[in-house]
């Protein structure tokens, strides 16, 4: 390790104008002078890129007036990430529902809107339909479509992250290696008139752990968030980042065999998913005469405190929580979080007695098993973070304010 302590230049060369920003965004560095300190930059030199960040809108100087300047001498003036300068859109894709927003470049939701749109109906209707949508979000939120820079996609399927296509994907079926990058943008053109902006797709289990860790765990440096709806995915988080694996397929446990002889919706018997998620536990409250075909029925079922529905959910809980022991210990998290159409207290209190019972006590002596905190919006703030930390990462900034002619 070469450079003086705490230098943040990328590749051992100086610091840029997208690493200052990095370091005024996530606090670590909020005046001229802790600027300096961090990145070994003079005075003259951190007051040029500064300047271009003021210029081309991204920065502003904070409300709160003058603080001691690390250095000493005069208290220096804050610095803030100004987040008037552009939104993001989002959509979250569910089998047979959708939700879409406007979000702030600090993930406020701005306007939203959630309505069916079934998944089955194939990439070029829904994706077509999302344009529309967003469309109308923007008039809804007050804002021009040239003000957009980028818009996130979670998918109920598996995503190789370099290409946004999903890859063969159990409950999409005709999403196969579609080009969703390519279809959401020309919606989005098509509907608002704007030119195209960048697309990002990820897995929803994946956005939805990524938009609790960033708003209520930033400290938790390994976060793992389970979703149990129509199938069961989760989603790793680990120092900050989206844990993907080498091409996409880390989290899919819905898929792992657990030992039943149910038929799964991936065609293969006896996978978590086809005994613990949420349609199997509405499949087996039908056959025993209760009106349910979905997770979001079985929902509803908990939520009215239907005891055949609890009781199934708490074996599922159960069928989950023996799987998570071996999650729990391979990754050591510092907190589990259980979302989605079954997560209550019945399906909480079966995981819980599997997963303490089968985990070795040194995994699960610091851990915390919660349920979500943004709810149905998990996914949405998730997939607005993911646009941001890509176009505002060092290395996109330099080229971004080129083509902003600053
Ligand atoms: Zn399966």
């Amino acid at each position: 390790m070469t450079g003086r302590p705490g230098r943040t230049g990328r590749g051992g060369g100086q610091a840029g104008a997208g690493d200052l920003l990095a370091l005024v965004r996530t606090g670590r560095a909020t005046t001229r002078g802790a600027l300096q300190q961090a990145t070994g930059l003079s005075r003259a030199t951190v007051g040029q890129r500064l300047d271009r960040l003021f210029r081309a809108g991204w920065l502003r100087e904070g409300a709160g007036g003058p603080v001691d300047s690390p250095l000493g001498g005069r208290p220096s003036i804050t610095l803030e990430f100004d987040d008037a300068h552009a939104v993001v859109l989002a959509a979250d894709l569910d089998t047979r529902h959708a939700r879409a927003a406007v979000l702030s470049l600090t993930g406020e939701l701005l306007a939203e809107h959630s309505g069916t749109l079934v998944v089955e109906d194939g990439p070029d209707t829904v994706l077509g339909e999302l344009g529309r949508w967003f469309s109308e979000l923007l008039e809804k939120a007050g804002r021009r479509a040239d003000e957009v820079c980028g818009i996130g996609l979670a998918v109920p399927g598996p995503v190789d992250s370099e290409t946004g296509r999903v890859v063969q994907p159990p409950i999409m079926p005709g999403w196969d290696g579609y080009d969703i990058r390519g279809r959401l943008a020309r919606a989005f053109t098509e509907h608002t008139g704007a030119p195209p902006v960048p697309v990002l797709v990820d897995n929803d289990a994946n956005l939805m752990a990524y938009g609790e860790q960033r708003t209520a765990y930033r400290d938790c440096s390994a976060f793992v968030l389970v979703k149990v709806s129509t199938g069961i995915g989760a989603g790793v988080v680990v120092d900050g980042a989206i844990y993907r694996g080498v091409d996409g397929g880390a989290g899919d446990i819905g898929h792992i065999r657990v030992g039943a002889d149910a038929l799964c919706r991936c065609g293969s018997h006896g996978c978590l998913a086809a005994v613990a998620s949420g349609g199997a536990v509405a499949r087996k409250l039908a056959e025993t005469g209760v009106p349910a075909a979905s997770g979001s029925d079985v929902r509803d079922l908990l939520a009215a405190g239907h005891p055949g529905a609890a009781a199934l959910a708490r074996e599922a809980g159960r069928r989950v929580g023996d799987v998570l022991a071996t999650v729990v210990t391979l990754l050591n998290p510092g907190v589990l979080m259980i979302a989605g159409d079954l997560a209550g207290t019945s399906f909480l209190t079966g995981v819980r007695e599997l997963l303490y019972q089968r985990a070795l006590p040194r995994s699960t002596a610091r851990l915390e098993v919660v349920t979500s905190r943004l709810g149905e919006r998990a996914g949405l703030v998730g997939a607005g973070g993911l646009v941001v930390e890509y176009l505002y990462a060092p290395e996109r900034v330099e080229e971004r304010l080129v083509a902003l002619g600053v």
